[in-house]
């Protein structure tokens, strides 16, 4: 069928799906919401975490923490937890909610940990602790908002403070699930595992949206024993059939691929040929984890003119603010990944 309302009837290609994803999810989160785009399962994450404390009678549990840099969407309530300054605050503020944000992580992803790095959380938590429901991150890569790595020790010890001041904790793994980080999901690099969690994009190979929230058995419970007896959300194309044949069968195609092999052989290669860029008087930084590698200029680009190059050197790269980045696909060829980095180092150093 084309159409099946998924409140209160299932199908065959979702029950495929939800097996498939639970085989390859941290085993504490085994209640799946399928929801149609990534924006959507960030707005369906956030209304769980605040239908969850609604349902425990703590109503003054109303905002959420971040991290500065980041990126979650495009919708109201993920627009709202995205960077302030790359995102959309500029525009719409007055109208966004206003949430808490702290610093990115200092610790970067290989660096040696400093636990000062925690403060700035650790005094949001112990002032505003009682009013937030939930501390929403992307787990070890900050994609759209600054493509930054950081100490995967930040995500353990936030884990942490997060139960101590009884603060849920999200992550959103729309970017960098399925393998893109060198694991299957970010959050194995600290084997830190959330109470809820969004995936999304690679999730069908791009071929349809499709999108889910993940959470434990002990949200979902709860959520379901308060006033309104179940989660409030029924988007008309959750659980959509086609969108979760297609996801089953990508993530099928993925797991049997040797797609681990292939984002270190990517790695690799993008480590050697990206770094003759550290030595351009243009460049701050160039950084490489699992199957993204990451150009940050000291200025920033000037995009129309810099991707007209890039065409005639018949690449296409789309760069924002002072990043230059590649996120290929995992099937790309040797030679084909060496016309990319070659291609780019030869336009930035013009
Ligand atoms: C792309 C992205 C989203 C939004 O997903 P859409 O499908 O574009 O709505 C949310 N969070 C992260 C980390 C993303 O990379």
């Amino acid at each position: 069928m084309s159409h099946i309302m998924f409140g209160g009837i299932t199908h065959e290609p979702a029950v495929e799906l939800a097996r498939k994803l639970l085989g390859i999810l941290p085993k504490e989160l085994e209640k799946i919401f399928f929801a149609d785009s990534g924006s959507v399962a960030v707005e369906v994450a956030m209304k769980m975490a605040i239908q969850y404390w609604q349902s425990k009678g703590e109503t003054g549990k109303h905002k959420f923490a971040t991290i500065r840099s980041g990126y979650h969407g495009d919708t109201w309530h993920a627009m709202s937890v995205c960077d302030p300054v790359t995102g959309m605050h500029g525009i719409f503020a007055g109208s966004l909610p206003v949430q808490y944000f702290i610093p990115q992580p200092s610790v970067r992803f290989a660096e040696e940990w400093r636990e000062e790095a925690m403060e700035p959380l650790k005094n949001l938590l112990e002032e505003k602790g009682s009013e937030i429901a939930a501390l929403i991150l992307e787990p070890i890569v900050q994609g759209a908002g600054g493509m930054y790595f950081y100490s995967p020790t930040f995500l353990v010890r936030a884990r942490e403070l997060c139960r101590q001041h009884e603060v849920l904790l999200i992550f959103d793994e729309i970017a960098t699930g399925f393998g893109r980080t060198g694991k299957l999901f970010a959050w194995e690099h600290a084997g830190v595992v959330p109470d809820i969690m969004c995936i999304g994009k690679a999730l069908t190979g791009g071929y349809l949206t499709l999108s889910a929230t993940v959470t434990t058995e002990a949200v979902a419970t709860t959520i379901c024993s308060g006033e309104a007896g179940c989660f409030m959300h029924g988007p008309t194309f959750m659980g959509n059939p086609l969108a979760c044949a297609i996801a089953s069968a990508s993530v099928s195609l993925l797991l049997e691929s040797g797609w681990q092999e292939k984002v270190i052989k990517i790695e690799k290669q993008l480590k050697e040929e990206l770094a003759p860029a550290m030595l351009y008087n243009n460049v701050r930084e160039v950084r490489v984890l699992g199957a993204i590698g990451v150009i940050e200029m000291k200025e920033p680009v000037d995009m129309a003119t810099l991707q007209e190059r890039f065409v005639a050197e018949g690449i296409w790269v789309r760069p924002f603010g002072k990043l230059v980045y590649l996120m290929p696909p995992f099937i790309i060829r040797k030679e084909q990944l060496s016309k990319l980095t070659g291609g780019l180092l030869k336009c930035i150093r013009e």
